[in-house]
């Protein structure tokens, strides 16, 4: 990934895709003190650019840390790099780490930096192929209590686990490894959200110790648009086999459709295919206009 060419914007300068680099003796790679976020760019433009540098600024905030240019610089900053790498649909990936000056659990001190990398990444519109589903396999790790780790950041110590399970999940055949919570309710997958339907009824966690995800929150609004219920609730592993489909939200995973979880098995229909649908049109202003002047 980094012998790639392009421009990274980093600390405030345009510079060379292999020439943003960074110390061994980095904070944030020692101790975890590092922020980010994950953006999706449809037709040249990022969805919902506001909500995730809000987002950034909240996780950092969470984090103690203080990030040194205000939200329109790096909003300003995200829009001119998609420019200079001309990026039509693609991938955003903003983040803020404490730097090298001090090795030390604490380390008040150290520079905050902050860079934002992009890259091409297609969304293609296959509902048949999307309509097929994943599999997730249920991991041994769980989501910690609210307690134990400040869940509402988008840090990089929260992905810890989830890099340990996604990798045992993809070693034994699976696509993504769903995470229960510290009390053992069916939480999330390892960067998505997770939902199940039943009739015209979605039901979904409650993000009591996981991340609110920006995804989720627009596919509530886009089912209950739609005449559909949600019930946001506690759900134990033993009734997933009372649903009929399933399907995982996030910036990357979009709408997903999960065919399977462990022995337990989901039939893509009509609430993942009206979802998917609706995203696509909602995030492809450009296909969805088409589609409306053809009709
Ligand atoms: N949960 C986790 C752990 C994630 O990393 C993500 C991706 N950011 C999500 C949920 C979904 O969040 P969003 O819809 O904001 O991308």
């Amino acid at each position: 990934f980094d012998r790639r060419s392009g421009e990274v914007w980093l600390d405030g300068e345009f510079v060379e895709w292999q020439s943003a680099r960074i110390h061994v003796l980095t904070h944030g790679l020692h101790y975890g003190s590092t922020v980010y976020e994950g953006e999706r760019v449809y037709g040249g433009q990022v969805f919902k650019l506001g909500a995730h540098t809000d987002r950034l600024f909240a996780s950092a905030e969470t984090m103690d840390i203080k990030l040194p240019y205000p939200k329109a610089e790096l909003e300003n900053a995200t829009r001119q790099l998609l420019e200079r790498n001309q990026i039509v649909d693609g991938y955003v990936r903003p983040v803020a780490w404490r730097g090298s000056e001090m090795m030390a659990t604490s380390a008040r001190n150290n520079r905050i930096h902050v860079a934002i990398a992009c890259w091409q990444w297609p969304s293609y519109f296959d509902p048949a192929a999307r309509m097929a589903g994943i599999t997730l396999q249920t991991a041994e790790w769980r989501r910690p209590p609210p307690s134990s780790s400040p869940f509402q950041a988008k840090a990089s110590g929260h992905y810890m686990i989830a890099t340990l399970s996604k990798h045992k999940a993809e070693n034994a055949g699976f696509h993504d490894a769903l995470m229960l919570d510290w009390r053992g309710y069916v939480a999330e997958a390892t960067s998505a959200n997770i939902f199940f339907a039943r009739e015209n009824r979605l039901y979904t966690p409650r993000p009591d110790c996981f991340l609110n995800g920006i995804t989720r929150q627009t596919v509530i609004a886009l089912a209950q648009e739609m005449g559909m219920e949600v019930i946001e609730r506690h759900i134990l592993p033993e009734e997933m086999g009372e649903f009929d489909e399933c399907f995982l939200t996030g910036t990357a995973a979009e709408v997903t459709p999960v065919s399977r979880i462990d022995h337990y098995q989901f039939k893509p229909g009509r609430v993942c295919e009206a979802l998917v649908a609706a995203y696509f049109a909602l995030v492809q202003p450009a296909a969805a206009q088409g589609e409306r002047h053809a009709g």
